[in-house]
C-alpha cells in the first residue's frame, strides 16, 4: 500500500512537510530508478524554486543528468519528457492554496508513474522500525537506500528554456489557425497568476484573437484569485467579461492542466459540458474514435459518442489512468468531469493550453457564440453531496454500500467506489483518495431525480456510519 503519494504525487504543506530533506531523498530514489536525463520544471509558486534544487540535487547524487525547464505548464513538462528524455518531475501543487507545494513524477512518455513505481521509490524513501512498520524516519532502519553515485560518475546540469516556445508553437500547428483568425474572437484570459501566464495568452494573440489579461503575472502569492478555477473563485472574471463584451472567458488552474469557460452571456461553464462540446467536435473532424472518461463523467459523454461513431471507455478517478488508457488502447480524446482535457496524440496528461485552442477553434469554425454551443449538447441534472468519515472505515463503509447496492437489483459498476444505475440516472459513493470524506455525486434528466439520488446515496453512508 502506497504511504507517501496520492493520486498523483504528493502535495504538502511546503517546507513544513514537504522540505527539501524530503525533496532530495525522493528525486535520489527516483533517480536510482530511471538512471537517464530527467527533466525537471515547475509552477510559480514562492516555493518551486527550493523544492526544485533538491530534487535537482537528488537526481545527480543517484547518477542522472538534468535539464532545467524553469517556471512553466504541468503538460509543457509532460511534452518535453515525451519527445526529448527519459523522465520528469514536475514542482506543482496544482490548485492548493499558496503555502503548498507538491512533486509529481512521470515517465518517459510523460504520464504519471504507475503505483508499482512508486511503491518501489517509497520503498526506498521510507525505513523499517523493529515491528515492521514503514516510518518516515532516516535512521539505522532504512530496507533500501537509493544509489549514491561517486564523484566522477556525477551528472550535470542543463538549462533548457526553450520548451514553452515549442509547446505554444506546437499548440498553434494543431488547430485550423485561419479559421480562429477571421472569427476575431474577443478572449479574456484570467491566468490566476499561475504557469499559464506563460503560454495561453501568447497562444490565442499568435491565433489572431483580441486578448485582454487579468492575474496574467507569474505570482506564487496569487494575489488575484485562488488558484482554484471554481465558479466561487472566478467572479471577477464573470463580471469582466460582460463588461468588456467577450466572446468568452478563460480560466486556467495554478500549473495550467485545467481549462474552464465562461461564456459570452458570463455563465461558468462546467467542466463536463466542456469536455462534451470538444468530444462532439472531435469525434465529427475525426470520423469517430475511442473515448476514455472516469466512471463519475456524465451520460452525455456517452450519448454524444453513440451519435457521432465514438466508443467510450472508463477508468478509475484520476487524470493519469485516463492518459495511460488513451495511451494502451491508441485513443482519440479523453477527459474529466473537471475540465481537464488529454489530447494523446500531443501530450498524455490534461493540456490546458491545446484545450483552449480547440474551443476557440469550434466557435470559429462553427460561428455560433459558446451559449449556442452548450446548448445544443444533451442536457442532464447533476448534484454532489459529501459526508466526513475516518480514513480507516473507508473500506468497510464502502465494502457494504457495495452489498447493499447489489440487493437492489440495479446495475452496479465498481470500478472506482460503487456506481449504481437507476430508471432515472445513476449514482456514484466514493471515498476521496485525498480527504477523509464520502463524495456522492448523482446525475439526471430531471432536476429532482438527480437531487433525490444523491440525497439517497449520502444517507446510505451517514447511515453504515451510525450503525
Ligand atoms: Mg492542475
Amino acid at each position: 500500500m502506497k504511504r507517501l503519494f496520492g493520486t498523483f504525487g504528493i502535495r504538502r504543506i511546503a517546507n513544513e512537510e514537504l522540505t527539501p530533506e524530503l525533496a532530495s531523498r525522493l528525486a535520489a530514489a527516483y533517480g536510482t530508478l530511471v538512471q537517464g536525463r530527467v527533466a525537471v520544471g515547475g509552477d510559480p509558486r514562492t516555493t518551486t524554486s527550493m523544492i526544485k534544487h533538491a530534487v535537482i540535487s537528488g537526481l545527480l547524487s543517484s547518477g542522472c543528468d538534468v535539464f532545467d525547464l524553469g517556471i512553466l505548464p504541468t503538460p509543457a513538462v509532460q511534452f518535453a519528457v515525451r519527445n526529448y528524455y527519459d523522465g520528469g518531475v514536475i514542482i506543482t501543487a496544482s490548485h492548493n492554496p499558496p503555502n503548498f507545494n507538491g512533486i509529481k513524477i512521470v515517465d518517459k512518455d510523460g504520464i504519471g508513474i504507475p503505483d508499482s513505481t512508486e511503491e518501489k521509490i517509497e520503498e526506498m524513501f521510507m525505513v523499517q522500525n523493529p515491528e515492521g512498520d514503514l516510518v518516515e524516519n532516516p535512521d539505522e532502519f532504512f530496507v533500501k537506500n537509493p544509489d549514491r553515485v561517486s564523484w566522477d560518475q556525477m551528472g550535470e546540469v542543463v538549462s533548457n528554456l526553450n520548451i514553452t516556445e515549442e509547446y505554444i508553437e506546437n499548440v498553434i500547428t494543431r488547430v485550423d489557425g485561419e479559421a480562429i483568425k477571421n472569427a476575431k474572437l474577443k478572449v479574456l484570459v484570467d491566468c490566476g497568476s499561475g504557469a499559464a501566464c506563460f503560454t495561453t495568452p501568447y497562444v490565442l494573440r499568435r491565433l489572431g484573437c483580441e486578448v485582454t489579461t487579468m492575474n496574467c503575472q507569474p505570482d506564487g502569492f496569487f494575489p488575484g484569485r485562488n488558484p482554484e478555477p471554481n465558479k466561487e473563485n472566478l467572479q471577477e472574471l464573470i463580471v469582466a467579461v460582460k463588461a468588456i463584451g467577450a466572446d468568452l472567458g478563460i480560466a486556467h488552474d495554478g500549473d495550467a492542466d485545467r481549462t474552464i469557460c465562461i461564456d459570452e452571456k458570463g455563465n461558468f461553464v462546467f467542466g463536463d459540458k466542456t469536455f462534451a462540446l470538444v468530444e462532439k467536435y472531435m469525434l465529427i473532424e475525426n470520423g469517430g474514435g475511442l473515448i476514455v472518461t472516469t466512471v463519475a463523467t456524465s451520460s452525455a459523454i456517452y450519448d454524444i459518442a453513440e451519435e457521432h461513431g465514438g466508443e467510450v471507455v472508463t477508468t478509475a478517478v484520476g487524470d493519469l489512468l485516463v492518459a495511460r488508457e488513451l495511451k494502451d488502447r491508441d485513443g482519440l480524446f479523453g477527459g474529466e468531469e473537471n475540465g481537464g482535457l488529454i489530447f494523446p496524440d500531443f501530450v498524455y496528461g490534461r493540456d490546458a493550453a491545446l484545450s483552449t485552442a480547440k474551443i476557440v477553434e469550434i466557435m470559429a469554425r462553427q460561428k455560433k457564440p459558446l451559449s449556442q454551443l452548450i446548448k445544443e449538447l444533451p442536457a442532464y441534472h447533476s448534484d454532489k453531496k459529501k459526508v466526513e468519515c475516518p480514513d480507516d472505515l473507508k473500506e468497510e463503509v464502502m465494502e457494504k454500500i457495495a452489498e447493499i447496492a447489489k440487493a437492489t437489483g440495479n446495475k452496479v459498476d465498481t470500478t472506482d467506489g460503487v456506481k449504481i444505475f437507476k430508471d432515472e440516472g445513476w449514482v456514484i459513493i466514493r471515498a476521496s483518495g485525498t480527504e477523509p470524506i464520502f463524495r456522492c455525486f448523482a446525475e439526471a434528466e430531471k432536476e429532482e431525480d438527480a437531487k433525490e439520488m444523491a440525497e439517497w446515496g449520502i444517507n446510505l453512508v451517514i447511515k453504515q456510519l451510525e450503525s
